[in-house]
């Protein structure tokens, strides 16, 4: 099934239900009334010169039109790549030139000299990009009249010509291990998995989804819209982009059942000075992914936020993306301590990145995936793809994991991140959690920098909790000493403000070790 025919089928089942609500612009339609906008756009894709398989992008922050976006190229088979809106000029003419888009779709809040510039530059520049519209404006309005004269019959056709396994999107990497790569995804891969993240969870008609995370990753439009639609679910958008203010005031004003964030959305949410003001008494489950979640912020989550059901997923944009989830009556341990095990119709293991041979429980190795999941490929870079899937179809994650007898797996770190010091393997997880229990460390991340002696040594980047005296050497190590074995202690720490981030919310270990070698000269 393609995710048109998909979506038809929940608009013939609930039609009258509501689909989608703009909290910030209280704009909402039932699922009949979206499918109207979505095919009155797939017509004017068809309309403006698109072709099946040709790339459009969309650059912007979260809003119904994004979402529209996303269904009316799946119904008019034209490859929808999704733009970070923190790019600027040089990431942006990157996914312009490597996605080879003709056309793109562009914010109404970037219309600012500053952004249009922006688009306007790389229009000129890129020979490949023929035409943008701006979300809000004439040519919006253009796009959608050039379909006017289609009919339905013809849409008709066009989607029954459509095949599952043709790529609908190419989503680039959160780039938190080096520049983002285009993972072109099928039908097939996303659908799927939207629909299983929707049954893990217990979707149905009656949920309500606040979805505070970006559309531009697989968070937002797959977790969180395939999900709902592949269940009849609403699909509730708080806000352009997050802030805990306006996640919570979804959630309370349009009843949700269900709260997605990774987890520093949640922390952020937490600690909101009025946080017993928001009604949060209809949430049930919701999501947590993206990275490692602490055991205190878990138990909040369930405690305070009523979302007993919530689960954790992990995955990524190359698989679709969720691999593994917990269940919704996993106990607290596995759903702090675990990533959940497999996700149905797919198979993973846990190999030594060494030999390939799976490993024995309980020990770490590369987390491999295959199945339905698996992406199509880099976009246009077969090498790549060639590293990551080998020939019988795994997907090498370059994470971390361990699995224990009952196929719950954890991840311990990523691969790239690993530390080798003096022949020892260093899991900077492992110290981080550690250290994280110091009383005056509010955060903290722990990265490998080059070393004559021993290859590499550890440089511990902390953030001091408020009003604590920054951290050195000697107190890291006094706070250590008889609790790690030596080789683990940092030798150098670096106490800060902030981390560098990516959009996605996750740290740039690759900045920090690039930093670090900077500060030791
Ligand atoms: P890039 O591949 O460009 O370096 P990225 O891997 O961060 O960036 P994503 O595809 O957005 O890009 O993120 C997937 C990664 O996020 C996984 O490979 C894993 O390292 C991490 N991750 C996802 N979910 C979890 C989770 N629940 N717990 C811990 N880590 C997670
Ligand atoms: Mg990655």
């Amino acid at each position: 099934e393609t995710i048109g025919a998909n979506l038809e089928r929940t608009v013939a089942a609930f039609g009258d239900r509501e689909a989608l609500v703009d909290v910030a612009t209280g704009r909402r339609w039932t699922y009949a009334e979206f499918d109207d906008e979505v095919n009155r756009l797939a017509k004017g894709l068809i309309g403006v010169g698109l072709a099946v398989g040709d790339r459009i992008g969309i650059w912007s922050p979260n809003c119904p039109e994004w979402t529209i976006m996303q269904y009316a190229t799946a119904k008019a088979g034209v490859v929808l790549v999704n733009v970070n809106p923190a790019y600027r000029t040089h990431e942006l003419d990157y996914v312009v030139e490597q996605s080879g888009m003709r056309m793109i779709v562009s914010a109404v809040a970037y219309k600012t000299s500053n952004y249009q510039q922006m688009v306007e530059q790389t229009l000129t520049k890129r020979d490949n990009l023929e035409r943008a519209f701006y979300l809000g404006e004439q040519s919006w309005d253009d796009l959608i009249a050039a379909g006017e004269s289609m009919s339905d019959e013809q849409l008709a056709g066009v989607l029954a010509s459509l095949s599952p396994e043709d790529p609908i999107n190419i989503q680039y990497t959160s780039g938190t291990t080096g520049f983002p790569k285009g993972a072109t995804l099928s039908h097939r891969n996303i659908l799927n998995n939207g629909f299983f993240v929707g049954e893990m969870i217990h979707y149905s008609e009656a949920d309500r989804v606040c979805i505070p995370v970006p559309f531009y990753h697989c968070f937002g439009m797959v977790m969180g819209n395939l999900a709902c639609t592949t269940h009849g679910a609403c699909m509730v958008i708080p806000a352009p982009t997050f802030t805990p203010d306006s996640a919570l005031t979804a959630v309370s004003q349009e009843k949700c059942t269900s709260l997605y964030g990774v987890p520093t959305m949640f922390i952020a949410e937490l600690a909101l000075s009025d946080f017993d003001s928001y009604d949060l008494s209809t949430l049930r489950t919701g999501i947590m992914a993206g990275s490692p979640c602490p055991i205190e912020v878990m138990k909040q989550v369930i405690d305070r936020m009523n979302m007993s059901e919530v689960a954790i997923n992990y995955g990524m944009t190359e698989t679709s993306p969720v691999s593994t989830s917990t269940r919704t009556d996993d106990d607290l341990r596995r759903r702090t301590e675990t990533v959940g095990r497999v996700m149905p119709h797919l198979e993973i293991k846990i190999v030594d990145p060494a030999t390939g041979e799976t490993v024995p429980r309980g020990e770490p190795g590369e987390f491999c995936t295959k199945g339905y999941s698996v992406m199509r490929g880099y976009w246009d870079n077969e090498e790549k793809t060639a590293e990551a899937i080998d020939s019988g179809g795994w997907m090498h994650t370059g994470d971390l994991a361990t699995m224990d007898e009952d196929g719950y797996c954890a991840i311990v770190g990523r691969i790239k991140d690993m530390v080798i010091r003096g022949g020892e393997n260093i899991y900077p997880r492992e110290i981080e959690e550690f250290l994280y229990q110091h009383p005056g460390v509010a955060d903290v991340s722990v990265v490998g920098v080059p070393d004559e002696k021993y290859g590499e040594e550890l440089m511990a980047w902390i953030i001091t909790k408020p009003g604590h005296e920054p951290l050195t050497v000697e107190d890291v190590k006094a706070f250590s000493a008889g609790k790690l074995a030596h080789y683990k202690v940092p030798r150098y720490v670096h106490c800060v403000d902030a981390f560098p981030m990516t959009v996605t919310g996750k740290i740039r270990k690759i900045d920090m070790r690039a930093e670090g070698v900077a500060l030791l000269g």
